[in-house]
């Protein structure tokens, strides 16, 4: 089979560096040019990068020269993991110059005819991409977004619950991992022994308004908002990989833990009916031991691509309260980018 080129914008960074590992032997995609700044342009990758992975650099990438991110290259995809001070010029040119934009950054998430993506949720807003051709006059090239990762820890769980019981609002604190900063992120004099109870980048705003795009519905063109009250508090944490999310909902119907547990359990989703390579077998594992979640323990399960929920019980205030985990640099950037790629692929929109 022929496998399609793709080029890594902002590939020195630690999201750049998680889409080189997962699309290491990719059966649908391969690398064919990596970008970043001015700085590493020139170099070769592994003369560039502060590589933070546990597996190394794979070697058909190690001596790739690092170009300028300038939409002259030989791919078809341009998988973005670009600081957001500079994304959304870049993502633009590449999106103009007939590229597929796969992206993480904040840029152009919330305008009105971009897709943003989570596919076991909402893989019909695809039909955004349509709109946004014939609004922007791009021929070829258009926009995908995925959302903040630590809304991916709870969305999943939160559609279900929505789609089965209603949701009308919802209280959620994050517990966020230091990878989610980027690199070289938050300085080490002020998260080690520490927590920070703030996130820069309008990160609450992100939890409060990107769910209630996703989990709209696409009508005449557009989406119409789901109407869910969200009340986010953000924390960074000494914690390498993993954001934790603790979350209350309250319901518009009555259940109970052992229904909800098995609404929960037994979701599956577009991807997994496709069998994308990234789609993990089961989106939501519900965890039954009463210490888990936990980042250290359960990042990893189905290759980082499932989302974790435990500790589901009542609330004293609202109806029920749970804790949710997602892999911030895997499911929440890189390997999510990757899925709706897979997911463009498989409906022959690339
Ligand atoms: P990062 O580690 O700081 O990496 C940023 C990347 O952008 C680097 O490759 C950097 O290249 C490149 N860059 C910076 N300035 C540039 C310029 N002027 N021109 C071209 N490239 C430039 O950040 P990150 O954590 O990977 O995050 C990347 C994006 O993903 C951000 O928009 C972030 O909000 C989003 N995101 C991150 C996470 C996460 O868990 N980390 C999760 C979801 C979404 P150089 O090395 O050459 O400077």
């Amino acid at each position: 089979m022929n496998k399609i080129n793709v080029v890594i914008l902002g590939a020195t960074g630690t999201v750049g560096q998680r889409f080189i590992q997962l699309l290491d032997h990719h059966p649908y995609f391969e690398i064919a040019a990596v970008a970043a700044s001015e700085k590493s342009a020139g170099k070769k990758y592994k003369d560039a990068v502060a590589w933070k992975l546990d597996t190394p650099i794979p070697r058909s990438i190690q001596d790739m020269v690092i170009q300028n991110c300038k939409p002259a290259m030989d791919a078809r995809i341009a998988f973005s993991g670009l600081d957001s001070s500079v994304a959304g010029e870049i993502e633009m040119a590449f999106a103009k110059n007939g590229y597929a934009v796969v992206s993480n950054s904040k840029n152009y998430r919330m305008e009105p005819d971009v897709p943003l993506i989570y596919p076991e949720v909402n893989a019909d807003h695809l039909a955004l991409i349509d709109v946004q051709k014939k609004n922007r006059g791009f021929r070829n090239g258009f926009i995908v977004t995925n959302s903040n990762c630590s809304i991916m820890s709870f969305l999943p769980v939160i559609h279900v619950l929505d789609k089965n019981f209603g949701v009308e609002k919802m209280t959620v604190v994050t517990m966020q991992a230091v990878s989610g900063a980027g690199y070289p992120g938050v300085a080490s004099l002020d998260i080690l022994g520490n927590i920070v109870p703030y996130i820069g980048g309008e990160e609450e705003e992100k939890i409060r308004t990107e769910p209630l795009k996703i989990l709209g519905k696409f009508e005449n063109e557009r989406i119409r908002y789901s109407g869910i009250q969200i009340s986010p508090s953000v924390n960074r944490v000494p914690v390498m990989d993993g954001h934790l999310a603790s979350v209350s909902v309250k319901l518009k119907k009555t259940t109970d833990i052992e229904e909800m547990k098995t609404f929960l359990k037994n979701f599956r989703g577009v991807p997994q009916e496709l069998k994308l390579p990234h789609a993990p077998q089961r989106p939501i594992i519900v965890h039954d031991a009463i210490d888990r979640p936990q980042p250290r323990l359960d990042i990893h399960l189905d290759k980082g691509m499932a989302v974790s929920v435990g500790r589901i019980r009542p609330c004293e205030v609202l109806d029920y309260k749970f804790t949710c985990l997602v892999h911030n640099t895997i499911r929440g950037a890189a390997g999510a980018a990757i899925l709706n790629a897979e997911l463009l692929y498989a409906k022959k929109m690339l």
